[in-house]
């Protein structure tokens, strides 16, 4: 097996997936678990969980919702190598010998880390400075080179990149540069009208096992404009737009909520929405109302395997036992090898 062709990505266990993680991580997860060419790992990264504050009592029960999730996904045991990341040790150790080669002065200038410390005043916790550090050891105890995840953890991966380089060039590993596996979804804007959709910020997201009523009520509440005006194409790739309505003030909302629409109803209906913006003007308790059930018929068929696994725990056990003895099995090695090269061990 050539280690490159590894895959491997992760989840913090922070509560249940919304579309955000759908579209930006987990259909980039099925796709590589359908290559045979790949051997993929999908972990639960509960331990990247307790590096902002939390709950003891979700925290426990959020590390097995989402191995139902990634079941009920479509993510399968028989292909893949699905476990909890807290369950193999050799995360955290291999975490502590990388720290060897990464700079305090690095982390803190992380994009990331500058957010969650706003987010956060009072949790400014080694921990969370530990967190790229933390990523890049998950990532390289496989020897993975492939990450299907979102933009937003880009500057992680460039960070897993230069510690790869420097572990390399210090110790002699073999460590591959990793580089993200991107998918159609890898922004998904969040439904306030500003940012990206995250679990942490109150309605700004659809979780996967909303029902439609609920995904209908949550989509009312994104914010629109007067419906009609200018469409500007904008950014490098001429992919993004500014809505700006009559009265001269700039959307961001319908430029999110458009985003979905060619998500999830394609990229014809969305280039008719914006003829009607610029033209008769948009109706958004029609759009919204589409949009809710396009989603939903998405998420019903998830959400009908999730009740299915919901009624057999002990699967869902063999599952999570079986994943970790995987896992370790390759992990071992790695860290073994680490210790050597770092002279933590005699050459044998
Ligand atoms: P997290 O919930 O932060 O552990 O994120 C898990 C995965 O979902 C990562 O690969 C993220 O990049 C991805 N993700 C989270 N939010 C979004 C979003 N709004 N758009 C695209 N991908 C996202």
């Amino acid at each position: 097996m050539n280690p490159t062709k590894r895959v491997l990505s992760g989840i913090r266990a922070t509560g249940r997936l919304h579309l955000g993680n759908y579209l930006g991580a987990v259909k980039g997860m099925l796709a590589l678990q359908a290559d045979e060419q790949y051997q993929t790992l999908y972990m639960v990264a509960d331990v990247h969980t307790i590096t902002t504050p939390y709950d003891v009592e979700e925290l426990r029960r959020n590390r097995r919702e989402v191995i139902i999730d990634y079941l009920a996904v479509g993510l399968d045991p028989e292909r893949s190598i699905i476990f909890q990341q807290s369950e193999v040790n050799q995360h955290l150790e291999l975490a502590f010998y990388l720290s060897a080669v990464t700079t305090i002065g690095k982390m803190q200038h992380l994009p990331t880390f500058k957010d969650k410390v706003k987010q956060y005043p009072q949790h400014n916790t080694m921990a969370l400075l530990n967190y790229p550090i933390l990523m890049a050891a998950d990532i390289l105890l496989y020897k993975a080179g492939l990450v299907p995840v979102g933009k937003d953890q880009e500057p992680h991966l460039e960070a897993a990149r230069e510690i790869a380089r420097r572990m390399n060039q210090d110790y002699g590993t073999d460590f591959p540069e990793p580089v993200s596996f991107k998918t159609e979804g890898d922004y998904v804007p969040s439904l306030t009208g500003e940012g990206k959709m995250s679990k942490s910020v109150e309605g700004s997201y659809i979780n996967l096992t909303d029902d439609l009523e609920t995904i209908q009520h949550r989509l009312s509440a994104a914010p629109t404009d007067s419906g009609q005006g200018k469409v500007e194409v904008v950014g490098d790739d001429q992919k993004s737009r500014r809505f700006v309505d009559q009265s001269g003030a700039e959307s961001e909302g319908v430029a999110n909520l458009l985003s979905l629409v060619e998500l999830f109803e394609g990229e014809d209906k969305r280039n008719k929405y914006e003829a009607d913006y610029q033209g008769a003007g948009i109706r958004y308790g029609e759009l919204k109302q589409d949009l809710a059930v396009a989603i939903y018929e998405q998420l019903e068929p998830i959400q009908q395997k999730r009740r299915e696994l919901e009624a057999d725990p002990g699967y869902v056990d063999r599952v999570i036992a079986e994943g970790a003895d995987k896992a370790r099995q390759i992990a071992v090695e790695t860290v073994e090898e680490v210790r050597q090269k770092m002279g933590l061990r005699q050459w044998q």
